[in-house]
Parts: structure tokens; sequence; C-alpha cells
């Protein structure tokens, strides 16, 4: 039995959870606080630092720390390159090395998106699936891929960006700078707007009310979700898909769309055995993934140890 501390980093709220790994890992403890964000980057990284300490004093035995960010980042250098919803400047900022030197336990870094991939695989919604797409909604669209049971990182963990890819050629700009990206098309506030009301909360219940801007609102972007999906789908032959962030609270409202999309669009193979279903570990997956990201070994392309057998 091991135990392993995640921090999920967020524009609003710091949360934290212990996992305990044996055969099947477990949630032990959580707790959140406000992100301090007065003093940008540096305030961050320093509650990091604080909180990790403190949990480390209440709770024993804890082996590892993975820290959660929302953003592009590479989580084997442990380096954030571009955090666009955390105040601060975000490029370059080495997270996990500072953390190292300080606790004396190995730290690292993961995109959020991907956390709650490796969350809902492991303890949640994606439990058994061999191979799983797990997408986030909120402010943006996130993603991530387990493939063969892992984790999918491709060039410096960059793969599994699912919100970034072309679903209408000449559609609205996106962030990352392309046009007609899905996040264009299904982030937050797209949604809302598209459903007449001034954000995705209202939205879902105006639709549930019988507002028909909104239903179909939440239609179409469950269309351009389900387009999304087929396309992973057709690709790599998943076997579920999971979907999380506050936007998911519409449920079947957008998840029935999505399903229609997959047996309307992937005909090579049996749509049939594809589970299309929310996440279950709610606002703590973020953490939780970070924790199990945090006791994970570290990647075969890193420098590999000392042939005398030595540690590095
Ligand atoms: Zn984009």
């Amino acid at each position: 039995m091991s135990r392993h501390l995640g921090l999920d980093v967020g524009g609003t709220n710091l949360k934290w959870a212990v996992v305990e790994r044996d055969r099947e890992p477990r949630l032990l403890k959580t707790g959140r606080l406000p992100t301090d964000t007065a003093g940008g980057e540096q305030s961050v990284v320093r509650q990091l630092l604080v909180v990790a300490r403190t949990v480390f004093s209440d709770i024993e035995g804890i082996e590892s720390v993975g820290v959660g960010m929302p953003g592009v980042l590479d989580p084997d250098a442990g380096v954030t390159r571009f955090i666009p919803n955390i105040p601060g400047d975000w490029d370059g900022v080495h997270v996990t090395r500072a953390m190292t030197d300080a606790i004396g336990h190995p730290v690292r870094l993961i995109n959020d998106a991907r956390a709650f991939t490796l969350a809902e695989h492991g303890l949640g919604a994606g439990r058994g699936a061999t191979s799983m797409l797990g997408i986030t909604l909120g402010t943006g669209v996130g993603g991530g891929l387990i493939l063969d049971g892992h984790l999918y990182f491709g060039h410096e963990g960059t793969a599994g960006e699912f919100g970034h890819q072309t679903i209408l050629p000449d559609g609205p700009r996106c962030n990352c700078g392309n046009h007609g990206c899905l996040e264009a098309l299904a982030r937050a506030d797209a949604i809302a707007a598209a459903c007449g009301q001034p954000g995705v909360e209202e939205a879902v219940a105006a639709a549930r009310s019988g507002d028909h801007r909104a239903q179909q609102g939440l239609r179409d972007a469950g269309r351009y979700l389900g387009i999304g999906a087929s396309n992973v789908i057709v690709l790599l032959s998943v076997d579920r898909v999971v979907i999380g962030g506050g936007v998911a609270a519409a449920g079947d409202m957008l998840l029935d769309p999505i399903q229609q999309e997959l047996e309307r669009r992937v005909h090579v193979t049996d749509v049939s055995r594809i589970k299309v279903v929310c996440g279950e570990l709610g606002i703590w997956a973020g953490a939780i993934g970070a924790a199990l990201h945090g006791s994970s070994p570290v990647p075969s392309h890193a420098p590999l140890p000392d042939p005398t057998g030595q540690a590095r």
C-alpha cells in the first residue's frame, strides 16, 4: 500500500486529494481552498508548497505528489508554457523543481484534462475500459486518451487535445489560432451564447424548463461533440467515452445527441459496444488524477537509470 497527493490548480480553487494505492486505487481524503493569485505565478507556486507541506504533516506515508494545471505544459520537464486561466506569467515556470527540493519526494506535472482522464479510468466511470476518451467541458474543451490501459502523452504531453480538432472548416476563431475548432463551438460561453443565456447553468435550466432555443443550443453542442468523438472512435476505436466538467451537468440533453451522431457517422466498428457516460468523480477528478500521475513510474522515454544499478 502506498499514498499519493494530488493538487489540482484552477483559476478559482486549489483542490487536493490523497489516493491510496493497493491492488485498486482508493480515495482517502480531499480538501479545497481559494487559489492565491494575488502575486501571480509566484504566489500560486508558493501556495502549492504550503498545501503540500500541511497535508504531508497531517497524513503519514505520502510518497509522491502530482500537480494538475489547465493549459499547455511539459509534463516531463515539469514546466508550464501557457496557462491562460490562472493569473501570472506562466511561460517557463518550473513548478515541480522547487517543490521536489523542498518536500524531498518526487513531484510531477500534468494537464488537468489528462488528469481527469487518468482519474475516471482508475477510479471512476472508465474503470475496466481498455481504451477511453476523456472529455472535459468547461471554460475550454479538454481531452485525454487511454490506449491499451495507459494514458497516451505524445510529444511533450500534447496528445489528447480533443477540443482543438477542426469541426467547421471556416467556423469561429479559436483561442489556439485555428478556425472552427470544437472548443470554439462547445466551450461553456459558446454554448451559453447559442442557448441565448448568460451562462451554461442558466442554459441547462432553461432547456429543462422547455425553452426551445436553449434546447436547440444544447443539441447543437452535443452534435459537434458527437462529430468530434466519432472522429476519435474511427481513428482509435476506443471502448468508452467519459465526459466531465461543469457543462456535463446537462446530462442526457448532451449525451443523447452525441450518441445519435456516433450512430450516424461511425460504421467501421460496432457502436453499440461503446459506452458514452458522465464522469463519477465530480470536482475531485483533477486532484485524483494528479495523484495517480505522481504515483506512476517515470515514462520510458525519460533518461534511463545508470546501468550499474545506481539510482539517478
Ligand atoms: Zn483550437
